[in-house]
């Protein structure tokens, strides 16, 4: 957890936008009490006007990968303006010094809303959008994840002792990983490179023969 290596009090914040995979919060809720940090859900529906393989039902999620530069099914319309709003809400209400995102550019960049010009963009609206902003103590948008690879992640998680059984990736609302959505193949994969193989989807290991 890179927001209490660098010596922050968490105050953790999830979405319940309307997502097929709502068990993400349920995992979220857990690994925040694993490090003790507060956690609040926020409920933001925006499935109300769908467009996505996410939130929309009639929207299949992809489960035979994505073409290089193609933007996929999954992205959801201006979800992470959305959510970097509220978070800025939040951290102006509790005088936070940073946000910190989960956002990552690498491995998986067809997302306009995870690319680091797009938060260099968001920070000049903060400063200018916040009273906090404007009197030059406004919150750092931190994502310490943006460039780095997913394996890296994995080693990185690993190393800071995050439980990753505990943790949700899987685009699709099952019970248990689909191990062929995006989500899953790229999780797999990383896990795999990262010699923790075991720690992948029960169909990522029998799909790659494991
Ligand atoms: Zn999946």
């Amino acid at each position: 957890m890179a927001v209490r290596r660098d010596g922050y009090e968490v105050s953790a914040l999830s979405f319940r936008y309307g997502q097929r995979h709502t068990v993400e919060l349920e995992c979220a809720a857990s690994i925040a009490q694993h490090f003790g940090a507060q956690h609040q859900v926020v409920d933001i529906n925006i499935s109300q006007w769908g467009a996505s393989a996410l939130t929309d039902e009639r929207i299949d999620v992809p489960t035979d990968g994505t073409p290089d530069g193609v933007i996929p099914p999954t992205y959801v319309p201006g979800r992470n303006t959305v959510f970097i709003a509220l978070g800025l809400s939040l951290a102006e209400a509790i005088d936070a010094e940073c946000i910190y995102l989960g956002i990552n550019a690498v491995d998986y960049s067809g997302y306009p809303d995870c690319r680091p010009e797009y938060l260099a963009a968001y920070q000049r609206l903060a400063d200018l959008a916040t009273r906090s902003g404007l009197e030059g103590r406004g919150a750092r948008l931190v994502a310490p994840l943006v460039m780095m690879t997913k394996t890296d992640i994995v080693r990185a998680a690993l190393e800071l002792g995050v439980p990753i059984e505990q943790t949700w990736s899987c685009y699709q609302g099952g019970e248990e990983p689909c191990g062929v959505c995006d989500s899953c193949r790229i999780r797999d994969k990383a896990l795999i490179e990262a010699g923790h193989g075991e720690l992948a989807s029960r169909q990522g290991r029998a799909r790659l023969g494991l």
